[in-house]
């Protein structure tokens, strides 16, 4: 088999908490990775001038991907690197309850959609500036429904929707609901009345490209709407595809419905690179408690194992996982009971070394 190479970012404030057991459990299971750990952020700043050096960067090139731990500033610029440097253009988020998870609705059984959220382009491209330096585009006379002359100081954010941008994540999550042999179904989410040029746009991609996908249903709400019903009947959803903003806030929202961030996974993708982290942040607020739920972060890995072609090594984790909550015993604070982050992760090895 042959030998993989993961670069690992601890990250920031509680996430070595959860990072670090993570890597140490894929260590103790013996699997054909060797993990190599990137200087970062201020270390890196004090020893080799650089917050993200070349030899860092140079550690993720070379890898077969990158796992990476939520930062609350200190490896900014490697995430940067890891997005835009990297093209991963589709962040996808699972969402599958299981029993043990702490779902604020009464029947949570049957929820298990992926949201692929488009991850380089849309509000987050950082093309903002002065409303005033608009003004000479004229966009009143191109039907704008103000004239940016009369709004006075402010600032403006550009949200750009592109051909190619959309068209390789909307085919990515077609390629995934083939894959994931459920229901076949895309739903396209955006606010394509109101933002009918940009969002508009997207949604006309998408039934340009579901015209190649005779064999996978699809669908497209307004994004409004589609929050409803995300909410209201979430296992009718299958794979769902949108632009960035509304995928950020969205995914937090499908995480909210299985019982919080601390059980919401993530994969970045793009044609010849990947990196997989939590959708959760820093957890600034309980850093040092021994309360941080490592579920996010498990299956991160596990994400990042399949990725890698460690499936079955994926299903061990996985299934560890499933079983864990199942027995009701070892569930964290988050999920309403008392465990701590290092026993969950001492029942879950022993879970997975015993099987
Ligand atoms: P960021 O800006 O990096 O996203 P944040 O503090 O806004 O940081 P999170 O770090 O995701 O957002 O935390 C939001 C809330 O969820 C916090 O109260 C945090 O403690 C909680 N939380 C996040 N992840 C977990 C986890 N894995 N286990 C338990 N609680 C968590």
């Amino acid at each position: 088999m042959s030998q993989f190479n993961v670069a690992v970012f601890l990250g920031d404030d509680a996430s070595p908490e959860v990072m670090k057991p993570t890597v140490a459990l894929l260590e103790r299971m013996q699997l054909p990775i060797d993990f190599v750990y990137p200087t970062v952020g201020s270390v890196a700043l004090e020893s080799e001038g650089s917050r993200f050096p070349e030899a860092s960067k140079n550690q993720v090139d070379r890898a077969d991907a990158t796992f990476f731990g939520s930062t609350s500033g200190d490896s900014t610029e490697a995430l940067f690197y890891l997005r835009w440097g990297k093209q991963t253009f589709a962040n996808v988020r699972p969402c599958l309850w299981r029993p043990g998870f702490r779902s604020p609705l009464a029947n949570p059984d049957g929820i298990d959609f992926t949201i692929v959220r488009e991850n380089l382009e849309d509000l987050y491209l950082g093309l903002e500036g002065d409303l005033e330096d608009l003004s000479a585009l004229n966009l009143y006379s191109r039907h704008a429904r103000a004239n940016v002359k009369d709004l006075g100081p402010g600032r403006y954010a550009i949200k750009a929707i592109t051909e190619a941008g959309s068209e390789r994540v909307i085919r990515f999550a077609f390629e995934l609901a083939r894959k994931r042999e459920k229901q076949r179904k895309v739903t396209l989410t955006s606010k394509y009345n109101m933002l009918a040029k940009a969002d508009g746009y997207f949604r006309d991609i998408g039934f340009e490209v579901a015209k190649d996908y005779p064999d996978i249903a699809f669908e497209t709400f307004i994004v409004d709407d589609f929050l409803c019903r995300m909410i209201s009947r979430p296992e009718a959803l299958d794979v769902v595809v949108m632009p960035n903003l509304y995928g950020d806030i969205m995914s937090d929202g499908a995480a909210g419905l299985i019982g919080g961030l601390g059980l919401a996974p993530s994969g970045c993708y793009g044609d010849a690179y990947a990196y997989f982290e939590s959708a959760h942040g820093t957890a600034p607020d309980i850093q040092g408690q021994n309360i941080i739920n490592p579920t996010a972060t498990l299956l991160s890995a596990c994400m990042m194992l399949d990725y890698l072609g460690l499936g079955d090594q994926a299903k061990r984790i996985d299934q560890g996982i499933s079983q864990l909550y199942a027995a009701l015993q070892w569930i964290p604070k988050d999920q309403g009971g008392t465990a701590s982050t290092e026993q969950i992760f001492k029942a879950l090895e022993d879970i997975i070394m015993t099987h």
